[in-house]
């Protein structure tokens, strides 16, 4: 079903939602920047359009809703063990097609990727609800449809923002009377972006010599340039790893915690192991990995991509090493080795 609404609507539609939901989409925080005079724009809680940032991507994808950036697994006290509840309150998340296609990579890793679920993310993602923002242009750095994400069944309510009003599709039942009440009929489905401006050709392994891949000079130009920050691997929508933490409050021990946080590949220490022993050394066989991961060995598991070409990765590497130019180098060494 289709709706119309005026911005006053919208914001009076947000407002009775929010009886049910938290609704949360791309801000402006304030003064939460790299310096305490600049701006950050992430996912945070809205209570109306003036609310939502469009003009400008999120630095930080939606993630940290079903996978927090750290997360209490469970807490001792003597022999008890208790599990942390958490909000029972579901949310609506106001997000781009790249990003729930995001949510659906998350998915695999962590319902479908062994024979048990994982029980934190379960329990937060069951309460999860899209509201799609319909994007058509995407920003400089995307390549959504190179990967394949460019386009998404997966909504309760699609939304195109308009000048002056604001387009819904209705999908989800529960959602049909607020925008019965607050909207105006009208015939409306959204559209997708059709073409990216991020140019990104994607290397067919097929046939291909994956040792010499491996081993090709190109990944020693990123151990020269990458600084292990990490910064790529936080802000991208489909990087799920995660590290333990045990934390002690008393000096006997009975009173403690485990959590689990945010991890990286490209982080110094992600594979070091007991006697010093480490897998990824330099940062190179770290970028290595990483483009391996996002444009292979996901797909050869799970039949598509796990990048969705959202390109913050891109936008937040202080060194300005570009995942899709590292994407298309590889593309190009491929085609080399197989002559084409
Ligand atoms: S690898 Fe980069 S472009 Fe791909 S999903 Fe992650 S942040 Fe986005
Ligand atoms: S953001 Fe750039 S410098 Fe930082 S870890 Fe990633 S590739 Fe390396």
């Amino acid at each position: 079903m289709g709706y119309k609404l005026s911005k006053t609507s919208f914001d009076r539609l947000l407002q009775a939602m929010s009886k049910r939901y938290v609704p949360v989409g791309p801000m402006c925080a304030k003064n939460a920047g790299a310096f305490s005079d600049t701006d950050s724009i992430r996912y945070g809680k809205i209570t109306s359009y003036a609310d939502l940032e469009l003009a400008q991507k999120s630095y930080f994808s939606p993630k940290e809703f079903v996978f927090p950036i750290r997360e209490t697994l469970f807490r001792f006290n003597g022999s008890n063990r208790e599990v942390p509840e958490v909000a029972a309150r579901p949310i609506a998340i106001f997000a781009r097609p790249c990003d729930i296609n995001g949510f659906n990579r998350l998915d695999s890793v962590f319902l479908e990727n062994g024979p048990e679920k994982d029980f934190y993310y379960a329990r937060r993602r069951k309460n999860i609800k899209f509201f799609m923002i319909e994007c058509l242009t995407g920003f400089e750095s995307c390549f959504c449809v190179t990967m394949k994400a460019n386009k998404t069944a997966d909504y309760s309510v699609a939304l195109r923002f308009g000048e002056d009003e604001i387009l819904a599709e209705v999908k989800d039942e529960e959602f049909i009377s607020l925008f019965e009440e607050y909207g105006e009929i009208i015939d409306y489905k959204p559209e997708f972006k059709e073409s990216d401006n991020a140019k990104v050709e994607l290397p067919n392994f097929e046939g291909v010599d994956l040792e010499a891949v491996f081993n090709h000079p190109l990944w020693k130009e990123y151990t020269q340039r990458c600084i292990a920050c990490g910064r790529c691997n936080t802000s991208c929508v489909t990087c799920s790893c995660f590290s333990m933490q045990d934390t002690a409050y008393d000096a006997a021990k009975t009173l403690s915690e485990r959590r689990r946080v945010w991890a990286g590949c490209h982080i110094d220490g992600f594979t070091d192991m007991a006697g010093g022993h480490s897998f990824r050394k330099n940062n190179g066989d770290r970028m290595r990995f990483k483009t391996m991961h996002k444009i292979y060995d996901f797909a050869a598991r799970f039949g598509r991509n796990m990048c969705v070409g959202c390109g913050r990765c891109d936008d937040v590497c202080p060194e300005y090493i570009s995942f899709s130019a590292c994407i298309n180098k590889l593309s190009e060494i491929i085609k080399e080795m197989k002559n084409v």
